[in-house]
């Protein structure tokens, strides 16, 4: 069994952007810069948002973090977003989701400039991305066929079963994992809630990308020798034993799945760490694209 070390890849991976900034510098080439946007005082939000800008601190990025209240009105967002999207020292951002409900995600979504959208989740670049056309691809996606990439684990011609069909994660992946690529040529099965005798697909699959929101959901039993799984999911699960009150799932029982399986993510360490660098990976992309 071999852990994908999302931790220690997203880490080369910082190193490697960090050398480009230091030589953007040195050619007089300006610094990326990314924003982004919060609007009020989720927890997890606050956690997210902050290793974002804490990430582009670490890799020489100029950042920005605009904090907004819980009672922000739609139009107000709005305002922020046509404001960023005119300032030319921006190379991307991003809108913290969830919004609070009186705002409209999906509007918000659309008014982001699509090349300042380095979440890659403006229907533009969503339409490119099906199409196999350049654009900046989801981060959390991306993050995942990287480390697929970097650990050399043969996709082609593999049964995939992705469990979750978001359109931040289940449906990027089922896309990009079936298009001719690397870390792609699958053959893709995309599941969810409705998906009738789930556990019979599963013991099929090569690979697993579990991305539902539901902690330890995908045990031993649901899986062949020598999968390989991705696990996506975070959730926080009450544990009186932590400082915090709290720890962290994934989808995967790794006690039962790991020792069935050829590669395996853990959470923590694992895709989240990922999602960030593949993020930081999109801006640096938005900024060398007006060079
Ligand atoms: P989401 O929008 O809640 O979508 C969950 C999907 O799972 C839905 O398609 C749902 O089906 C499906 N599902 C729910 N219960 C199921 C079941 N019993 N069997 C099969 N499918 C089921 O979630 P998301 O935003 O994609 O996030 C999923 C998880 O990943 C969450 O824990 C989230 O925190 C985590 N996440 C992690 C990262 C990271 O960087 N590591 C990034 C993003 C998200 P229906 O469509 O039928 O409802």
């Amino acid at each position: 069994m071999i852990i994908l070390d999302g931790k220690k890849t997203s880490n080369d991976l910082k190193e490697e952007i960090a050398a480009e900034v230091v030589k953007r510098k040195a050619e007089g080439k300006k610094t990326p810069h990314l924003a982004a946007i919060l609007v009020g005082t989720d927890g997890a939000s606050m956690t997210y948002v902050n290793s974002k800008v804490k990430a582009c601190e670490k890799v020489g990025f100029n950042s920005t973090l605009i904090d907004l209240p819980e009672e922000t009105t739609e139009e107000q967002l709005l305002h922020e977003i046509a404001e960023l999207n005119n300032d030319k020292d921006i190379d991307g951002f991003i809108v913290q989701l969830p919004l609070p409900n009186h705002i409209d995600e999906q509007k918000v979504l659309m008014a982001i400039d699509p090349d300042k959208d380095v979440d890659g989740f403006h229907p533009v670049n969503v339409g490119k991305m099906t199409l196999d056309l350049p654009t900046f691809l989801p981060a959390t996606p991306f993050g995942i066929l990287e480390l697929l990439k970097r650990y050399k684990v043969e996709t082609s011609g593999k049964n995939v079963v992705v469990i979750g069909r978001s359109h931040i994660v289940g449906r990027p992946m089922s896309i990009l994992m079936s298009q001719k690529r690397e870390a792609g040529d699958a053959t893709v099965t995309l599941t969810h809630s409705r998906t009738k005798n789930l556990s019979e697909i599963t013991q099929k699959a090569d690979i697993i990308v579990a991305a539902l929101g539901k902690a330890e959901f995908l045990t031993g039993d649901m899986v062949k020798e020598g999968v390989t799984v991705i696990d996506v999911g975070i959730t926080r699960v009450k544990d009186e034993t932590k400082k915090r009150g709290y720890r962290l799932a994934g989808d995967v029982d790794f006690d039962s799945v790991a020792p069935k399986s050829e590669f395996i993510t853990p959470v923590p360490g694992g895709v989240g760490p990922m999602t960030i660098a593949m993020l930081l990976k999109n801006t640096l992309l938005a900024c060398e694209k007006v060079d």
